[in-house]
């Protein structure tokens, strides 16, 4: 019988594909315009990667956040949210061009983005993460899915699956009850509204390896309870890769 990650992974490979041909074709009718900067040629071009605000430098090894000095304990963000997984990292802050083109991608429907933010996030993909894990996309509700009509973290998770030829799955986790939006909510009212709130297949994740795709990660409780529920149903580890991370500070 075929692996069904592998099978999953080649319809995946042929959905990737198409949005290349779909998009390319596009640009030569329309070339395609910065999202950060407005500028037509790229979609999120040169000047605006160089203003993007890369997490480098030393980290906390659970949480992934910037920290003065390299450190082994928890760091001040883990202490609000801990990360109940192996560990979570991100590309960049979410400020400046970035924040918008985010912006962009989950609340204007340019999902031609894509492809151009998970090609950032395969260049600098953080050497920690396992190389070997399932990507899965956190899903979204039903009925968030309706209104937007697509997953931006699944189409990253996809692109990134894609470059990086590792197997994705977008059916590990499903929301297991509706959640409020967590905008405007603060780290305790966050975790609180997302305990619980996905289930795992066990059948699916026994024994795997999974990396976890989001595009923001704002305090963390949205990928903790994910990791938690993969965790439970018996994943080997659990890791988290986002696109942009908020500032401690940004939601208290
Ligand atoms: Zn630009
Ligand atoms: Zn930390």
């Amino acid at each position: 019988m075929a692996n069904p990650s592998v099978r999953i992974g080649n319809t995946s490979q042929l959905q990737v594909i198409a949005e290349k041909v779909l998009w390319g074709s596009l640009d030569l009718i329309l070339p395609p315009r910065c999202e950060g900067c407005k500028r037509i040629g790229e979609r999120f071009c040169v000047t605006c990667r160089s203003k993007t605000e890369y997490i480098t430098g030393p980290i906390c090894q659970q949480c992934g956040y910037p920290q003065l000095a390299p450190t082994t304990s928890h760091c001040a963000q883990c202490r609000r949210v801990a990360f109940g997984g192996s560990g979570l990292r991100s590309l960049a802050f979410h400020s400046g061009p970035l924040r918008q083109a985010v912006h962009s991608l989950k609340y204007r429907r340019n999902v031609s983005l894509c492809e151009a933010l998970a090609a950032l996030m395969s260049r600098r993909w953080p050497a920690a993460l396992p190389a070997e894990a399932v990507l899965a996309p956190v899903p979204l509700s039903v009925e968030r899915l309706r209104e937007r009509g697509y997953n931006q973290a699944e189409m990253l998770a996809r692109h990134l699956a894609f470059r990086r030829r590792q197997p994705v799955r977008a059916d590990l986790l499903e929301r297991a009850r509706a959640t409020r939006s967590q905008v405007g909510l603060n780290a305790a009212q966050r975790r609180q509204n997302v305990a619980g709130a996905f289930v795992a297949d066990p059948a699916k994740v026994k024994d795997q390896t999974i990396l976890l795709i989001d595009d923001v990660c704002t305090t963390g409780a949205t990928l903790s309870a994910c990791a938690e529920a993969l965790l439970q149903n018996g994943a080997k580890q659990v890791w988290a890769y986002t696109l942009a991370r908020a500032r401690l500070g940004e939601v208290d």
